[in-house]
């Protein structure tokens, strides 16, 4: 039996949050039409001080929707982004969404085989691409689907005489070529101006349902290979209205979204891309993180609502400090996708006079299933409780028929508006999650307290079998990092030729630091378990990093397990 059947959290909701939400009635295009009705004349995006108004950005959406329907894009077709955070990419996400088709959204500066494998897989034949990555697009060979590549520059958003230099990490095989290739448009690539430039799509064309596919979006591939979460209208909207309604005193018109984020992340779309439209806010886009960029900005327009991860929080606030800028005003800051330490909500609060509050989700999830309530009750060290129409199981790992109970630890299980609807493609991993009465496997091994709230412990794929007992690595990392000359940390299993694995921590240490193992496992006992201390510790240069922030330690296992053996 579901313990947490008739939903303990509720009463831990802040006040005025509903147990559930209305179910959206409309797609996302009824969501953006009524904001650009609403909020006309408000700003609704701001790239380095250049604003787009609400009614110009619906203009130019229909008219890029119009553009595409004459390249042949019609209801159903996948249509790949592969931007950075501009105000293009806002237009081509709506006016893909406008005729029916699906957007499909990539990271600009995966490697070309990376780029290669997802467009294999989702078989696009149009890609809105930005200008430095086109030439790798225009090279695919001849079965990859995509016959139309409309090239995006990205500076012409930017201000008369203020263009910013972006200096993104592209992979260095690109940026000569890109450097030759950057102010004229490639050949055989169209210009993203021949699309704004059309004339607007007609009232009559068809529109999506609300149960329409909306977005292909890859998960980040942390454990696996990044595999297409479908994510229908439905899932998308209504995480937007779950987001609304657990945030209390938001001013839709008037508040002010710091995009951070990349919006090609599931986190950053639903943040940005969708939350801060239904809203009607002020959307100042960043395209990479840059604490510099971000204290400039907020000079003049400073946010009231930053979505951001823990390495994000910890280098601004250190970043204002030094430059003596002052954040007070960020009212509230959500932080997500990995682990918030205590430390790094203590010294946001101090320097912003507003709260940080963490939350929990996967792109299977929209992204977001769970999150602290905003006001008293809310647990830090945990990731809160569960959004309103949501419900909660939590399992045996290895059978998800089998329930645990209050502080037990087991498998989380979620269900509600914004569970996706399967993995393009892939049948078999969508059944494997996926359960016949809408409950999703998350993966992810939790705790949950009899009143709801959330501890998660690691991830099922990364937990380390020593001797019979389960190590989560997370536990240790932290433990480790703890340590003063610890700057980043991973810890793996490497198998052991007796069986089982060894808790092995691989650490970059602070500059001018040297190794000295047996003092930080000394630490380290005094903080775990004895089985918990890693027996082998190693140096490395640096940590491989998903884009978002998050350690690869399914990669520092490959290369760990690689270099013993
Ligand atoms: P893949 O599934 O392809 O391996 P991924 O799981 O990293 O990649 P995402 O969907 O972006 O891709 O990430 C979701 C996961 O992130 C969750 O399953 C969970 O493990 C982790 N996560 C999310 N929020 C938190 C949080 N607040 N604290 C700890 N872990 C979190
Ligand atoms: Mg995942």
């Amino acid at each position: 039996m579901n313990a947490f059947a008739d939903k303990p959290w509720l009463s831990a909701y802040a006040e005025g949050v509903p147990a559930t939400i209305v179910p959206p009635t409309g797609s996302l295009v009824d969501m953006m039409d009524a904001t650009v009705k609403t909020y006309t004349s408000a700003v609704a995006l701001d790239f380095f001080g250049a604003t787009t108004s609400y009614s110009l950005l619906g203009e130019q959406i229909s008219r890029v929707a119009n553009g595409l329907a004459k390249l042949g894009v019609k209801a159903g077709d996948r249509v790949a982004l592969v931007l950075p955070n501009c105000p293009q990419h806002i237009v081509a996400f709506y006016a893909v969404l406008r005729l029916g088709a699906i957007v499909v959204e990539h990271n600009p500066l995966y490697t070309p085989r990376e780029l290669r494998h997802q467009f294999e897989d989702h078989g696009a034949r149009v890609a809105i691409v930005w200008d430095k990555v086109v030439d790798t697009v225009l090279a695919f060979p001849k079965d990859i689907a995509v016959r139309a590549t409309v090239s995006v520059d990205v500076t012409r958003a930017m201000p008369f005489g203020k263009r910013v230099a972006l200096r993104l990490p592209i992979p260095k095989a690109r940026t000569a070529r890109a450097a030759l290739t950057s102010s004229t448009l490639s050949k055989g690539a169209i210009s993203w101006d021949t699309l704004v430039t059309s004339r607007a799509l007609r009232r009559s064309h068809p529109r999506p349902a609300v149960t329409d596919i909306a977005v292909l979006q890859y998960t980040s591939g942390t454990t696996g290979s990044p595999k297409g979460a479908i994510l229908t209208h439905n899932n998308l909207y209504s995480n937007a209205l779950q987001g609304a309604a657990w945030v209390p005193g938001l001013q839709p018109g008037k508040e002010v979204f710091y995009a951070v984020l990349p919006m090609f992340h599931a986190y950053g779309l639903t943040l940005c891309l969708t939350f801060a439209m239904s809203m009607g806010a002020r959307l100042v886009l960043f395209p990479k993180f840059d604490p510099g960029l971000v204290l400039d900005a907020a000079r003049t327009t400073p946010p009231t609502f930053l979505p951001a991860v823990p390495p994000i929080y910890d280098r601004l606030e250190r970043a204002a400090a030094e430059r003596k800028v002052s954040l007070t005003g960020i009212r509230f800051a959500i932080s997500g996708a990995m682990n918030l330490p205590v430390a790094t909500v203590q010294r946001w609060e101090a320097a912003t006079g507003g709260l940080l509050v963490e939350g929990y989700g996967m792109t299977e999830t929209s992204p977001v299933a769970a999150g602290n309530p905003i006001g008293p009750s809310r647990r830090p060290g945990t990731v809160g409780v569960p959004f309103p129409s949501t419900e909660i199981r939590v399992t045996d790992p290895d059978d998800p028929s089998v329930d645990r109970g209050f502080d037990e630890e087991g498998e989380l299980l979620v269900r509600g508006p914004q569970v996706f609807a399967g993995y393009w493609n892939r049948s078999d991993e969508t059944a494997a999650v996926l359960l016949a009465d809408g409950w999703l496997r998350t993966g992810d091994i939790v705790r949950v307290s009899a009143d709801g709230f959330i501890t998660i412990v690691d991830r099922m794929k990364e937990l380390i079998i020593t001797g019979g007992f389960n190590v989560a690595p997370s536990e240790v990392e932290e433990a480790l990092l703890a340590y003063p000359s610890v700057a980043d940390v991973a810890v793996v299993g490497i198998p052991h030729e007796s069986g089982g694995e060894v808790v092995t921590a691989a650490v970059v240490l602070v500059p001018g630091a040297v190794l000295d193992a047996p003092a930080l496992r000394q630490h380290c006992r005094g903080l775990l378990s004895a089985y918990k201390v890693p027996r082998t510790i190693v140096q490395v240069d640096e940590l491989p990093h998903s884009l978002i922030g998050k350690v690869l330690r399914r990669q520092v296992r490959e290369q760990l397990t690689r270099t013993a053996g």
